[in-house]
């Protein structure tokens, strides 16, 4: 089994870079829109993808948030669903996971 500190420190990681990215795109989004009606409709446009990309972004910080706090509470790699033990080669693809393969 990989090593848990390992884990937390890479959820911790991918928790910053999350942030530093919803963060960009807030400030993006809330940057006024050009008086060209042209060019609004296309800023309109993109800031629908940029809105798309954080909601994900967010979805994804909501998980590991809550996958550093079962490792906290030593539930870690245990099943939500189903309670049993999540394979490792599952939580190396996606280490904020907190269903096994066949809850999800
Ligand atoms: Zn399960």
């Amino acid at each position: 089994m990989t090593d848990i500190s390992d884990i937390k420190t890479k959820l911790e990681a991918k928790l910053r870079e999350l942030d530093m990215r919803t963060h960009e795109i807030d400030e993006a989004l809330s940057q006024p829109s050009d008086d060209n009606w042209s060019e609004s409709a296309v800023e309109a446009e993109s800031d629908e993808v940029m809105e798309e990309v954080g909601n994900l972004a967010l979805e994804e910080i909501r998980k590991i948030r809550a996958a550093l706090a079962s490792i906290d509470a030593g539930t870690y790699g245990i099943c939500k669903s189903c309670g049993k033990k999540i394979a490792p080669k599952r939580l190396e693809a996606v280490p904020y996971t907190g269903v096994c393969i066949d809850c999800a």
